[in-house]
C-alpha cells in the first residue's frame, strides 16, 4: 500500500506570491494535489471556476457548511472561503501530497483537527515590496489594497504560530526549500508506526527476548 500522502498548509499575505509559488510547484512535481477551495467572491478577471476556486452563493456555502462538507472555513475581506472535505481526503488516501492554500484561521483549524500538519508561511522580504505586489496586479480597487493591508497587519501577528516561514524573494528558490520541507515530513516517526512496531517485534524475536 502506498504510504499516506503529507497535508500541508501554506498561508501568507495577500500579494505574497502564494499562486505564482504553488503553480510552480505543481508544474515542477507530480505528487502534490493543490486543493480547490470554494469561495463566495466574485472571479476576478481571468479566474475560471474550478479551477483557481469554486464560485458559489452564501446560500451555497451554508449548505455546506450546515453538511459538514467543509475541513475549515473562515471569513476574509467580506466574503467566505472554504476547504472541500471530500478531495483532501481522498488525494492524502492516495499517497498525494496535498497543499492547502488559506489563511490563517483556516490553518489554525485544520492543524487543530490534524496535528501532523506541516504550517508554512510566505512572505516577501518586506512591507514595502508586498504594497507594491499588491498595487501591480492591477485586479483590486484601492480600498480593497488598504483593506488587505490592514488585514496583513493582522496576520503578522499570528505569523509565529507557524511552524516555518518561507521568504519569497526569488520564485525558484521558494519552490525548492517549499518542496524540500515537505518531503522531510515524509521521513517522520508518526507516519512510521507499523514499521516501528514490526522492527521492535523482528528484534525480540531475533535477539530470543
Ligand atoms: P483571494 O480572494 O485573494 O483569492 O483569497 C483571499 C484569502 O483567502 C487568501 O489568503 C487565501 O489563501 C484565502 N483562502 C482561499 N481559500 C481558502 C479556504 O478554503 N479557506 C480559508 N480559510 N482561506 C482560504
Amino acid at each position: 500500500m502506498r504510504e499516506r500522502g503529507i497535508l500541508a498548509v501554506v498561508s501568507g499575505f495577500s500579494g505574497a506570491g502564494k499562486g505564482t509559488l504553488m503553480k510552480a510547484l505543481m508544474d515542477r512535481y507530480d505528487n502534490y494535489a493543490l486543493s480547490i477551495s470554494v469561495t463566495t467572491r466574485q472571479p476576478r478577471e481571468g479566474e475560471k471556476d474550478g479551477r483557481e476556486y469554486f464560485f458559489i452563493t452564501e446560500e451555497q456555502f451554508d449548505e455546506m457548511v450546515a453538511q459538514d462538507r467543509l475541513i475549515e472555513y473562515a471569513r476574509y475581506v467580506h466574503h467566505s472561503y472554504g476547504t472541500p472535505k471530500d478531495y483532501v481526503m481522498r488525494q492524502l488516501e492516495e499517497g498525494k501530497d496535498v497543499i492547502l492554500e488559506i489563511e490563517i484561521q483556516g490553518a489554525l483549524k485544520v492543524k487543530e483537527r490534524f496535528p501532523e500538519t506541516l504550517l508554512a508561511f510566505v512572505t516577501p522580504p518586506s512591507a514595502e515590496e508586498l504594497k507594491r505586489r499588491l498595487v501591480n496586479r492591477g485586479t483590486e480597487t484601492e480600498e480593497v489594497i488598504e483593506a488587505r493591508m490592514r488585514r496583513a497587519c493582522e496576520e503578522a501577528e499570528q505569523m509565529d504560530r507557524y511552524d516555518y516561514l518561507l521568504i519569497n524573494d526569488q520564485l525558484d528558490a521558494c519552490v525548492e526549500e517549499l518542496h524540500r520541507l515537505i518531503q522531510a515530513q515524509h521521513g517522520r516517526m508518526n507516519l512510521h508506526r507499523d514499521f516501528a512496531e514490526r522492527m521492535k517485534r523482528e528484534l525480540k524475536e531475533i535477539s530470543g527476548k
